[in-house]
């Protein structure tokens, strides 16, 4: 078992001032792989002084050298990519193949993104022909407190820590506590890339602890938080007192509207993409809305696929998925998929329980439903599990209203052969990103939402711009 109690600050593992042990659990298997420490306010409070320490002299620094550490990080997480997969694995329960491939592969491709977007970028432009003596400067925001979920934790990392390091903010991360390995990993890659002392500063801890330090402490001047609409709603109101920037990347219930007209993938594509992860994705296309006449089939086909889609240890190499991630969001699961039998809709796969022969570890069957309709509660709330479900819609119209009927908006998908229709619907749909015909997002594509998704953009340059200041100066250039 892991034992590391030491949070990172300053350039130096150090003992935590306010220790609380907390145990890691492995999801596979229900027991303990680590013990770490919960910090407090007095932990933050040394992270920031750290980071406010620093914040001028990396302010100061050039790009150029910047970049030239954060390529050496590259290549820091590139070469030690094995033992970040097994981290992931162990700790939020990402089958090992899949927490080796996706899971770092995501954070190698921001890393990748961030410099291409940061050798482009100009940190001071010309206003216009029209005012010659006039500059635009974009500038560090200056502290800033990462607060990270454990579904894609190295997806989530990177997004913060490369971009906020590219814009000269100096920054405390705090991880999720269900997955603070992976973090303290990252932090020696950030250690052996050497950034230089304090720019980036690692607290482990909860919410209520480390969390709310954060985001209601005086000398933070950004918040960046990815997570649950409900804990961003607290950071927001935390952090009104002392008017910090607040970005927030929040929860979803994204929409696949599969038009009669789609190819013959699209039903099986939906269906793998949903349990994908083991369904822990904010941007799961949990609601599959198909055209009438098309419907019948594509529950038959969905069902078939879930029903093949196999369950096992997230340790065992393979292609299955793996547990979720702690016994909360099994009884979480569990508890949705009771409701949607109790308001009536059709269990055509999986349902309650665990799966045959796994009888330990956070195991969920996966589970679609048929006939739901958009006022039922697995239809409105985040269920974050492999549960399905499939809507019915009559027309364009019908399927735009059915999608944006939501409180999220953040990823919705649209399956046609007609290119025009498909412009159409995707200029209509209430979310930051709309994928079409199982096209995902391209390099250094802005991601984020709208409505209770959330707000600012992640990754490319939108993601460094949300770590800048803009000041305009007049006068002499
Ligand atoms: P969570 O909100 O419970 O926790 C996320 C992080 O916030 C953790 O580090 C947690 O310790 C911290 N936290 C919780 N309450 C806090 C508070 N009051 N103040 C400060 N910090 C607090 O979410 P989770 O269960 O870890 O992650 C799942 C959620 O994240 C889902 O809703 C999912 O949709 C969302 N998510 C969104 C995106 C996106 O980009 N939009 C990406 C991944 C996950």
């Amino acid at each position: 078992m892991i034992e590391q109690r030491q949070f990172y600050i300053n350039g130096e593992w150090v003992n935590p001032v306010e220790a609380k042990d907390h145990q890691v659990i492995d999801p596979s298997t229900e027991e303990p792989c680590a013990v770490i420490s919960l910090g407090g306010q007095a932990d933050v409070d040394k992270a920031v002084a750290a980071a406010k320490a620093a914040f001028p002299g990396w302010m100061n620094t050039p790009k150029d050298q910047r970049i030239a550490l954060v390529e050496k990080l590259l290549e820091v997480y590139k070469r030690r990519g094995a033992e970040m997969g097994e981290a992931i694995s162990v700790e939020m329960g990402a089958p090992i193949d899949m927490a080796s491939t996706q899971q770092v592969g995501a954070g190698t491709w921001h890393i990748s993104n961030f410099l291409k977007a940061a050798k482009e970028f100009d940190f001071v432009r010309p206003l216009g022909d029209h005012a010659p003596n006039d500059r635009i400067i974009y500038e560090p925001v200056g502290v800033a407190a990462l607060i990270t979920p454990w579904n894609w934790p190295m997806n989530q990392v990177t997004l913060k820590v490369v971009a906020a390091a590219i814009a000269g903010c100096t920054m405390v991360l705090k991880p999720s506590e269900e997955s603070p390995l992976d973090s303290m990993l990252f932090a020696e890659f950030m250690d052996e890339a050497g950034f230089p002392k304090g720019v980036f500063n690692l607290v482990n801890g909860d919410g209520v602890g480390v969390g709310t330090a954060l985001t209601g402490h005086k000398d933070v001047d950004m918040v960046s938080f990815t997570g649950s609409t409900r804990a961003g709603i607290a950071i927001s109101k935390n952090a009104a007192d002392t008017v910090k920037r607040v970005h927030l990347e929040l929860g979803g219930k994204g929409a696949n509207i599969v038009f009669a007209d789609a190819d013959d993938k699209a039903v099986k594509r939906g269906v793998l993409h949903m349990m994908n992860n083991t369904g822990q994705s904010c941007n799961a296309p949990s609601r599959m809305l198909v055209q009438k006449g098309a419907y019948d089939q594509a529950v038959e086909t969905a069902a078939e696929v879930a029903s093949k889609v196999t369950v096992g240890n997230a340790h065992e190499s393979g292609r299955h998925i793996g547990p979720v991630v702690n016994e909360a969001q099994w009884n979480k699961i569990q508890g949705l998929i009771q409701k949607g039998i109790d308001e009536g809709a059709r269990l055509v796969a999986g349902g309650l329980g665990r799966p045959d022969g796994l009888n330990k570890g956070f195991y969920v069957r996966p589970t679609v439903f048929a006939d739901v309709s958009n006022d039922m509660t697995i239809a409105r709330e985040e269920i974050f599990g492999p549960v399905l479900t499939m809507i019915p819609f009559d027309d364009e119209e019908d399927a735009i209203a059915i999608a944006n009927d939501t409180d999220y908006g953040l990823t919705n998908y649209i399956q046609t052969q007609d290119g025009s229709k498909a412009n159409r619907v995707a200029r209509q749909l209430r979310s930051g990103m709309v994928e079409i015909n199982g096209q995902s997002r391209g390099a250094g594509a802005p991601f984020g939402g709208m409505k209770q998704s959330g707000n600012g953009r992640e990754g490319g340059v939108w993601g460094i711009e949300d770590f800048l200041e803009v000041k305009s100066v007049a006068g002499w250039t």
